[in-house]
C-alpha cells in the first residue's frame, strides 16, 4: 500500500467508527398497525376519518404514497419486515411460522449495539428471536384485558388493547438502558377484525355515516373471475359478529355461536321509536357503515397511541436522535370494490401507509412517489444503524427517498406475489407487477390476466388485458415480471409447495377463555 493510500485508508477507518458510535446512531421508534389502509388517515386525503396526530408525524417528516407489501397479508408481511426478503425466500408465504434459527434485522441490531425490543402483535408462531425483551399477544390477541406473553410465562393485561401496548412500549422507553441507541417495534392489533373499539371510540362513531368509495357497487365486468370468487365481500360476507348484533335472548354455546357466525339477510333497527327491517340497498348501506363506525373507531385509539408516543418522545429530550416511523402490514379493502380484508393486489390492500419522522434529517412535508416495497424496510434500519446490509435481503435502504431525490437507478417496479389459496376467504393466488403508471396481475392457477393504466383508471376497474390496443405494454410487463422472478430468485417452484398453516397454534389455554376472531 502506498502512503497516500495508506493514509486514506486510516482515514477511512477513522470515519467508520466515530460513525459507528453508539451517540452518533439515531434511535428507531418503528410503529406498525394491522391492515391500517393508508386512505383511512387524512394525511393521506381520507374521505371518512380524521387522524391529527398520524398527520403531525406526516408534516414533520416524510409521507411515502407508493409503499406496498410483497404479499398482502398479516403473518408474510411481518416475516417480510424482519427479513428484508419476499416470501420465497423468508419461507413465510402462508400463516405459517417464522424458522426460529433465521438471522432477522433484530439480531443484526442487537449485533450492532443496539438495545431491541418487541411489544405487541407478533403473529409468527415462533418466539421472537434477536429481541433484548418482548412481550408479545398470542396469536391474534384479543382487544380486551389482552394476553401478553414474554419469556417467563403469561399474564393478563388489563384494560384495551391498544392502550395496554403503548404503555409497555412508553414502559420500555422509559426503562431501556440509556447507554445504548435503541431499535422498538410497537406492534398494534388494531384496527384487525373483529373491529372492537374502545368504548370511548365505540360511542363516538355510533350511528355515523360515511361517504361510499367510488368502486362501492363495483360488478367485476372484464375482469378475472377471482374477484367474482372472493368470499370477502362487505355485503355477502360480513357475519352477525362482525357487526356486533347482539344475539337473541336464551341462545347459548354452540348455539349462539352458530347464530352469530352467519350472514344477516335483513336486520331490524329501532328508528325514532319504531322497529325498521332493513334489505336491499338499505341493509348493504347499513353494514357498510356498521363496520367503518368499528374499524375507524380502532383507528382513532392508534392514532392516540401515535401521539402519546410523539408526546414522549418530545418530552424527553429524544425527538432529534429518534426516527418514527408509522406503517401497517398492509392495506385493506374499506368497501372498495364491495370488499373488506386485503390479499389482492388491488391499490388500497396492496399500498401501505409509510410515515417517516427525523428532525433535521427529514425535511417537513416531504411527500416521495418513488416505488418502495416493504423489503426495504431491514435494510433502511440498518443503513440508520450503519450496519452492514446483507447480500441476501431483497430490498434495499430507503434514505434516499428521506434525503431528497431517489438516485438514478431507483426501482422502476415492484413485485408481487399471494400464495394463500383458497385461505380464509377464497383467494385465488396470484403475482404481478406495478410501475408508475401500469400493474399487471397474473391469476396463474387459473391462468387470467388483469392490466390496468393507474393513471386513466386509477380506481382498477378496466381490465386492458385482452385489449388489442394494449398489447405492447403488457408484453413490456410481462418482460419485467420474467426479469424480477429472475433477480429476486422466484422460480415458481415454491409457489406449488406451501407449508401448512401453524401460526395459529400459540394461543393456550388462557387465551381460549376469550376467543377472538381466528382471522
Ligand atoms: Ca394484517
Amino acid at each position: 500500500m502506498t502512503l497516500p493510500a495508506a493514509v486514506s485508508f486510516l482515514v477511512l477507518a477513522a470515519v467508520s467508527v466515530l460513525s459507528l458510535r453508539a451517540d452518533d446512531r439515531p434511535n428507531i421508534l418503528f410503529i406498525m398497525t394491522d391492515d391500517h389502509a393508508a386512505h383511512a388517515i387524512s394525511a393521506y386525503g381520507s374521505r371518512i376519518n380524521r387522524t391529527p396526530n398520524l398527520d403531525r408525524l406526516a408534516a414533520q417528516g416524510l409521507r411515502l404514497d407508493r409503499c406496498f407489501a410483497g404479499n398482502s397479508i398479516c403473518t408474510p408481511s411481518r416475516a417480510t419486515l424482519l427479513t428484508g426478503q419476499y416470501s420465497h425466500r423468508n419461507g413465510v408465504p402462508v400463516f405459517n411460522d417464522l424458522d426460529p434459527s433465521k438471522t432477522t434485522v433484530a439480531h443484526r441490531l442487537q449485533q450492532a449495539g443496539y438495545y431491541t425490543a418487541m411489544l405487541g402483535k407478533w403473529h409468527l408462531g415462533s418466539d421472537p428471536q434477536g429481541f433484548d425483551d418482548w412481550n408479545i399477544l398470542p396469536g391474534q390477541g384479543r382487544y380486551n384485558d389482552p394476553v401478553l406473553y414474554d419469556r417467563t410465562g403469561h399474564r393478563i393485561y388489563k384494560g384495551y388493547v391498544t392502550d395496554v401496548i403503548t404503555d409497555l412500549t412508553l414502559d420500555r422507553l422509559r426503562n431501556r438502558p440509556k447507554d445504548k441507541p435503541f431499535f422498538l417495534m410497537c406492534h398494534h392489533k388494531a384496527p384487525h377484525r373483529e373491529w372492537t373499539p374502545s368504548e370511548k371510540y365505540r360511542r363516538e362513531f355510533a350511528g355515523r355515516e360515511f361517504p361510499e368509495p367510488p368502486t362501492f357497487r363495483d360488478t367485476y365486468e372484464g375482469r378475472a373471475d377471482a374477484l367474482r370468487q372472493n368470499h370477502q365481500t362487505v355485503f355477502k360476507n360480513l357475519t352477525r359478529h362482525d357487526l356486533k348484533m347482539v344475539p337473541p335472548e336464551g341462545l347459548a354455546g354452540q348455539e349462539r355461536q352458530r347464530w352469530l357466525g352467519q350472514v344477516p339477510t335483513e336486520v331490524t333497527v329501532r328508528e325514532n321509536g319504531q322497529d325498521r327491517v332493513l334489505r336491499g340497498d338499505d341493509l348493504d348501506r347499513w353494514k357498510y357503515n356498521r363496520y367503518l363506525q368499528d374499524y375507524l373507531g380502532c383507528v382513532q385509539s392508534v392514532d392516540d397511541s401515535v401521539g402519546r408516543l410523539l408526546d414522549w418522545l418530545d418530552a424527553n429530550g429524544l425527538k432529534d436522535n429518534t426516527v418514527v416511523i408509522y406503517t401497517s402490514d398492509q392495506g385493506f379493502f374499506l368497501g372498495d370494490h364491495r370488499m373488506y380484508d386485503k390479499r389482492f393486489m388491488y391499490e388500497p390492500s396492496f399500498r401501505m401507509p409509510f410515515l417517516m419522522r427525523w428532525p433535521g434529517r427529514i425535511r417537513p412535508g416531504t411527500v416521495s412517489e418513488a416505488l418502495a416495497v416493504n423489503c426495504d424496510f431491514a435494510p433502511t434500519f440498518l443503513d440508520l444503524a450503519g450496519a452492514p446490509i446483507p447480500a441476501d435481503m431483497h430490498g434495499r435502504s430507503l434514505r434516499p427517498l428521506f434525503e431528497g431525490q431517489p438516485p438514478a437507478g431507483w426501482r422502476q417496479e415492484v413485485y408481487y406475489r399471494y400464495y394463500h389459496d383458497p385461505g380464509h376467504h377464497n383467494t385465488r393466488a396470484h403475482y404481478g407487477v406495478r410501475t408508475a403508471n401500469h400493474k399487471l396481475i397474473h391469476y396463474w392457477k387459473i391462468d387470467q390476466w388483469e392490466l390496468f393504466d393507474l393513471v386513466r383508471d386509477p380506481d382498477e376497474m378496466k381490465n386492458l388485458a385482452g385489449d388489442p390496443a394494449s398489447q405492447a405494454v403488457m408484453a413490456d410487463l410481462k418482460a419485467r415480471i420474467l426479469r424480477l422472478q429472475a433477480e429476486l430468485g422466484d422460480t415458481g417452484q415454491f409457489a406449488d409447495k406451501i407449508p401448512a398453516d401453524t401460526v395459529d397454534r400459540r394461543p393456550k389455554q388462557m387465551d381460549r377463555k376469550h376467543p377472538d376472531s381466528p382471522l
